[in-house]
């Protein structure tokens, strides 16, 4: 099961315990491990066009097939991933995904979770919960919000009522993603506040724009949608009230640390996720749809040229592969995503624990 709910209560002293508390896994499986997660965009293609996507805006000359995505699934077991998110573009597009659903609950031991825009229907739901979906993200982002183009705002109401309906079907983990931008940053605690009261977890997001792969080429009109010094005060305000509620019992998934940072880095795009001087594992591993191994969930990067999800069955080009990301993150500008700040925490909590003095000594 996901079971990120205790995240938040992790601080030095529960270090021991947190990783195997969120990932059911042994001291002795952590130690030879170094990357505990990963993203996969199961394909670029999407039912939508959402004004903000970038994902859509790179057309592969050819996506992996659903048995090339099963058999990249049991490399990420293999080399110790233990939470894979199915991303897309739009991952319930692909009539195969019960297929892969099937495949990770049945045949791994990884939890999962797909995130989606949720324009699919009954029978696809039921399928997707028959072959044993547990954890669903989807994207709300701008609920209520006045100015929005018609896919925003389908994809936000998709959302809700998947949500609901997922619900009703007993998946016991339910998420929704919402993104801040200048065109609802006014609306988004109600949004929050309506959600978590519904038993929906709550992620959140800056709006990521303006660096990385083709994010030179976004629209003029994603201008509307941009977070800039103007919105310091308005997110101040969010955060605390966030971080407020989230001490009181909402289902807010970021972290502390993570909120508090949002007036800053949400706004600039500053955040790293990695340091110049030491060198550090992806917090997230992300693979593309072709199959490439990504930089990050930004951006494709050279490494994407160099290395696929197959090569990974290698321990040693696993390890090339690894320094070469650093190599090419390490000089990145930055971004805030919530999941690969959090990813990026329990990569650090994994780095102190086995760099605890006695800690599995063997
Ligand atoms: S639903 Fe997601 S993948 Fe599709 S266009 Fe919108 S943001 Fe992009
Ligand atoms: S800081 Fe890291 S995760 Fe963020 S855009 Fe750069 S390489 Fe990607």
């Amino acid at each position: 099961m996901v079971k990120h709910s205790g995240i938040s209560k992790y601080t030095s002293q529960y270090i021991p315990d947190a990783l195997w508390d969120i990932f059911n896994i042994t001291p002795e499986e952590l130690k030879g491990l170094s990357v505990l997660e990963s993203s996969v965009y199961l394909t670029r293609e999407c039912n939508l066009k959402c004004q903000y996507c970038k994902i859509i805006k790179t057309e592969l000359p050819k996506e992996l097939t659903i048995e090339e995505w099963i058999e990249a699934m049991d490399i990420l077991e293999d080399i110790g991933i233990k939470f894979v998110n199915i991303a897309g573009g739009e991952p319930t597009v692909l009539d195969g995904l019960p297929r892969i659903i099937k495949h990770l609950s049945t045949n791994t031991k990884m939890d999962f979770s797909i995130v989606s825009n949720s324009l699919f229907g009954a029978k696809k739901a039921e399928d997707l919960v028959d072959a044993g979906l547990k954890a669903y993200i989807a994207s709300v982002d701008v609920l209520g919000g006045g100015d929005m183009k018609v896919h925003d705002l389908r994809k936000s109401s998709a959302g809700l009522k998947m949500l609901v309906k997922l619900k009703e079907m007993g998946v016991p983990y339910l998420c929704a993603n919402i993104v801040i931008s200048a065109t609802n940053i006014d609306n988004v605690m109600d949004v929050v506040k309506f959600l978590s009261d519904e038993g929906i977890w709550v992620n959140i997001c800056p709006i990521i724009w303006g660096k990385g792969d083709k994010w030179d080429e976004i629209d003029i009109e994603d201008e509307r949608y941009r977070l800039g010094p103007e919105h310091t005060d308005k997110l101040k305000a969010i955060a605390s009230e966030l971080i407020e509620i989230k001490r009181g019992g909402a289902l807010i998934l970021p972290t502390e640390p993570y909120l508090e940072g949002l007036p800053s880095h949400g706004v600039l795009l500053d955040w790293r996720c990695c340091t110049e001087k030491i060198e550090t594992p992806p917090p997230r591993l992300t693979i593309d749809a072709d199959g490439s191994m990504m930089s990050c969930i930004n951006m494709r990067g050279d490494v994407a040229e160099k290395y696929k999800i197959f090569d990974m069955r290698n321990k040693d080009t696993y390890n090339k592969f690894l320094r070469d990301w650093w190599a090419e993150a390490k000089s990145c500008d930055g971004c805030y995503w919530s999941t690969m700040a959090m990813a990026s925490e329990r990569q650090d909590m994994l780095t102190q624990l086995k760099n605890k003095p006695g800690w599995l000594e063997s």
